[in-house]
């Protein structure tokens, strides 16, 4: 069976996606999806970029548009609220409080910034050059589990993000990725299969298979999301997610539904 489900939407809101929300629904009806979840990302808490999220007064525009598709296509498709939030370490309070202001089915949370460095910017690219590779893959798990632990997110958003332009670690990082994945059983949260890596330089599902099986053994469950930026994103290689979920280990995925497990569907 097919994947149902596509957790991980953008919408243009956060100024750097395109197309209508009723478009992504549409393809999701096309190709057969039973569900999609909106998550767009979230007020940045640490500093304003209008470029790569949505300001805090557009949240009543983003749950109005979700709510308008919803009741439209309510016969045709199931339709999640969520959002996907960034981790700031000292800035959970704040963090807290934009993701109590509106229910959600479930909350995304992501690594992309390292301090103020968007490690994942096309714009902030060339900053990699500067860095020692080894030791931003390490700080990068070290805020994975730090974001885990803060108890602010349901899932864990493409969980080796930190690959996206290619740049790989030297070092061998398999007890850095066991620690991860053990700390995420004990927060009990889900991480995310992303295609969206396989259209950027890494060319490779977020995360990795050598990776995902660390994960599978460990107990951490997952979903599915293609990251959609355009709607003609919505489920892309969602064959290939599956394949790679089932070669890690895994038997199902998770349904999610008021920041709760819905239930749980078979691979
Ligand atoms: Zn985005
Ligand atoms: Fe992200
Ligand atoms: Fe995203
Ligand atoms: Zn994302």
């Amino acid at each position: 069976m097919n994947i149902k489900a596509d957790y991980h939407i953008h919408t243009a809101l956060c100024g750097h996606a395109n197309g209508e929300p009723f478009e992504y629904v549409e393809q999701a009806i096309k190709i057969g999806l039973k569900e999609i979840g909106f998550s767009d990302h979230a007020p940045l808490v640490a500093f304003d970029d209008p470029t790569v999220s949505m300001d805090y007064n557009e949240l009543p525009q983003y749950h109005r548009l979700i709510e308008e598709v919803r009741q439209k296509y309510q016969d045709k498709i199931i339709i999640k609220v969520g959002i996907e939030a960034d981790f700031f370490p000292g800035y959970t309070d704040k963090t807290r409080d934009i993701l109590n202001a509106y229910p959600y089915d479930y909350v995304l949370g992501s690594v992309h910034y390292m301090e103020k460095w968007g490690f994942d910017d096309p714009i902030q690219r060339q900053i990699w050059d500067e860095r020692d590779v080894n030791e931003v893959y390490r700080e990068y798990y070290h805020l994975l589990r730090a974001s885990a632990q803060s108890g602010l997110f349901d899932i864990i958003a493409h969980v080796d993000l930190v690959k996206k332009f290619g740049h790989r670690a030297t070092d061998n990082l398999t007890e850095e990725i066991i620690k991860t994945a053990k700390v995420f059983k004990e927060a009990n949260v889900a991480i995310e299969i992303n295609t969206s890596g396989l259209r950027k330089p890494a060319k490779e599902i977020y995360p990795a298979l050598w990776t995902l099986e660390i994960y599978a053994k460990a107990g951490v469950p997952i979903v599915f999301g293609s990251d959609s930026h355009t709607p003609d994103q919505v489920a892309k290689d969602f064959d290939k997610a599956k394949d790679l979920a089932l070669k890690a280990g895994y038997k199902e995925y998770l349904i999610f539904s008021k920041r709760k497990i819905e239930r749980i569907e078979k691979l």
